[in-house]
């Protein structure tokens, strides 16, 4: 093991024993290659790994969990930061402080506690800092919008190695930036971010077999119900495995994904119409505490070596035909072509930006 001035966690070259486990994530399909990979502990380590790759002219990655891993790394400083995992709820102000490899899990459980909840997505395997910078479209979008709408403020390093507090007032451009420019302007240590006062929720899935009348049925229901409530369908073709659900397994199946901020009576009432769409294959729609959300969309938290969200894809001639997405199941790789519901919250904020003459 190697060490750079003021690093604490572990700094080992390529080949050294332990470096393959840091460098292993989520995703399987790649590997990062750096020359050197930090194992951060806390800000201070961040700052070191920077400041030493600046010195030097290398380029700096940063990962904490592998989901977003898209273009590995090649060479240069790797800086991985699952040991960062400080959580600190504020209840009166309905805030929660996260360090860089805080998964949502852990917000979830601890903002819990307290009748509270994050914009949290699909996944709570997912790393809430990562999610956050990509934008983050969550369960409760609809009624939210983007998580990077509820940052307060940021705590990153810049390329220059200065370790900055980042707040709309203090820096606006960095601080706009870094919502939804994900990692390229600097590598965030913690992020102070708002949580909504949502217990309990009424979700789950209906599962269809896939066809134009379920895309079109959906497509219909969207426009009729209440920002609360957030959905989305997906078309995948079910492996035909033992353990897989006997009633869809080996098939073609639309799953229309939702997650209803009110209760359970409405939810129903609300959902009710989407019945119409087709033979229900299975329904797990149920009250559910928000802290039950994973099972809403039961994403893989094992390590796939694809996991595709093909999220604006589909396009009006494959929605009219309800045809299978181009891609496969191939090995282990699981490939969903989603669709999410249009934002409501979203869209009218976007359309003020654009009303006030600034980019959407
Ligand atoms: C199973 C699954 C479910 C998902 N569900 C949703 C969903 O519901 N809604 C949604 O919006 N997205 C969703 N995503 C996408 C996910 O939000 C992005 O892939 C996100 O980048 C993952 O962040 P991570 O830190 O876990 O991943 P990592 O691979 O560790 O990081 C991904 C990228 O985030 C940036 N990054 C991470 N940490 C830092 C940091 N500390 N400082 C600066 N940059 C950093 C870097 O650019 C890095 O390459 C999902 C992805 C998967 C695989």
């Amino acid at each position: 093991m190697e060490s750079i001035s003021g690093v604490r966690g572990p700094v080992l070259r390529r080949g050294a024993e332990g470096f393959d486990g840091e460098r292993a994530g989520f995703q399987t399909a790649s590997r990062h290659e750096p020359d050197v990979l930090v194992g951060a502990t806390g800000a201070e380590d961040v700052r070191a790994a920077v400041t030493f790759a600046a010195e030097r002219g290398l380029p700096v990655t940063v990962e904490a969990t592998g989901h977003g891993r898209a273009v590995p790394a090649l060479g240069g400083v790797l800086i991985q930061t699952r040991r960062m995992t400080g959580v600190s709820v504020d209840p009166a102000g309905r805030t929660v402080r996260i360090e860089a490899g805080v998964r949502w899990g852990q917000v979830i459980d601890a903002a819990a506690v307290h009748g509270l909840t994050p914009l949290s997505g699909s996944s709570p395997e997912v790393g809430a800092v990562g999610y956050t910078l990509g934008g983050g479209l969550g369960l409760l979008a609809r009624t939210y919008g983007y998580a990077a709408d509820h940052v307060r403020s940021i705590d990153v390093v810049t390329g220059d190695g200065e370790a900055r507090h980042v707040t709309a007032d203090s820096d606006p451009d960095l601080f706009w930036a870094l919502r939804g420019g994900g990692g390229g302007f600097g590598v965030v240590t913690a992020l102070e971010i708002d949580l909504v006062p949502v217990a309990t929720i009424y979700g789950g899935t209906l599962f269809f077999a896939a066809g134009p009348d379920v895309l079109a049925a959906f497509q219909e229901w969207t426009a009729l119900v209440p920002e609360e409530l957030t959905s989305s369908v997906g078309m995948m073709t079910f492996p035909d495995v033992p353990g897989a659900p006997e009633s869809l397994r080996g098939r073609f199946v639309a799953s229309v994904h939702l997650a209803f901020a009110g209760a359970a009576a409405e939810g129903e009432r609300l959902v009710a119409p989407l019945w119409a769409a087709g033979p229900v294959l299975r329904d797990t729609l149920a009250e559910m505490p928000f802290a039950a959300s994973a099972s809403i969309h039961n994403d893989p938290d094992g390590a796939p070596r694809v996991h595709g969200h093909q999220r604006a894809g589909v396009g009006p001639r494959r929605r009219r035909a309800g045809r299978r997405p181009r891609h496969r199941r191939t090995g282990r790789a699981r490939l969903e072509l989603r669709e999410d519901q249009p934002l409501g919250w979203g869209a009218r904020a976007a359309a003020g930006r654009r009303e006030r003459g600034r980019a959407p």
